[in-house]
């Protein structure tokens, strides 16, 4: 599943190649992904210029001066640029033709979701999908002292409750096992025993793991494609993630693992308290 790594590097790929271009038509392929897609897309955006791609959570919002068109990729979607005469593929949904390029999104599972969000409508950041969406982790309000307030009294596993993303987004399972390790706390910690200080490192820990998977070209989606077609990502090396049995890195003890539901919490015994 793309997370918010994978979103931050196609916003990136998409502000350098299709900002700044107008839209020449709209081609709607498929009449729903997890939601219907608006079927006025082509009048209200033809002849708009793009002018920013924006990133709140996982939802990418692409600004015109009507409104924004906001996006998602859901388990299995990519939003990628591409010459506009390239032969369609299956579960080709949308295309946002600039002339002769293409931002074409393609989604086989279909848990995606293309919205409109007009401006008469004010802010996208008040979007009920978007409203109640925890704090942007590259935002300057996050850091210990955040995560120290919104863990008083909250029983919750650490790790549950960042996965959530209702404190801050964007930690998804990988992330959420890999800042824990560097931070050396035990995902199992109950939310509301951690110290200050403790939430200074894992706010620290929060950050360095995401930039790091943004500047590996994100990670976690073994067929994830950026918005320029290239491919291949997984370049993040992990320290507890996928590593069940084998030695930490630091001290050498097996890492651990436990499954809940469908997920994987990786940890080590010997760093992690
Ligand atoms: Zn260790």
């Amino acid at each position: 599943m793309p997370e918010l790594p994978e979103v931050e590097v196609v916003r990136t790929g998409l502000a350098a190649t299709a900002v700044g271009r107008t839209v020449t038509s709209v081609e709607r392929r498929a009449p729903a992904l997890r939601w219907p897609i608006p079927d006025d897309l082509h009048a209200r955006l033809a002849g708009r210029t793009l002018e920013a791609v924006e990133r709140r959570g996982k939802y990418l919002l692409l600004a015109f001066d009507t409104g924004w068109l906001i996006v998602h990729l859901g388990m299995s979607g990519t939003l990628a640029w591409a010459r506009a005469d390239l032969p369609l593929r299956a579960h080709d949904h949308l295309d946002l033709v600039f002339g002769d390029g293409v931002l074409r999104l393609n989604d086989p599972r279909r848990f995606g979701a293309v919205l409109w969000h007009d401006a008469a409508d004010g802010s996208p950041q008040g979007h009920p999908l978007l409203a109640s969406l925890g704090i942007e982790p590259f935002s300057e309000g996050f850091d210990g002292a955040l995560l120290h307030a919104g863990t008083r009294g909250r029983r919750v596993a650490i790790k549950q409750l960042l996965l959530s993303g209702t404190l801050v987004v964007g930690v998804g399972n990988i992330y959420a096992s890999e800042s824990l390790f560097r931070a050396g706390i035990r995902p199992s910690t109950p939310a509301r025993t951690l110290t200050r200080p403790r939430c200074d490192r894992l706010a620290d820990a929060i950050r360095t793991t995401l930039s790091a998977a943004i500047a590996a070209g994100g990670s976690t989606l073994r067929d994830f494609v950026s918005s320029e077609g290239a491919s291949g990502y997984f370049q993040l090396e992990c320290n507890v993630y996928d590593r069940a049995g084998q030695p930490c890195r630091v001290c050498g003890e097996p890492v651990r693992m436990r499954r809940d539901q469908q997920r994987a919490t990786y940890w080590c015994v010997g760093c992690q308290r």
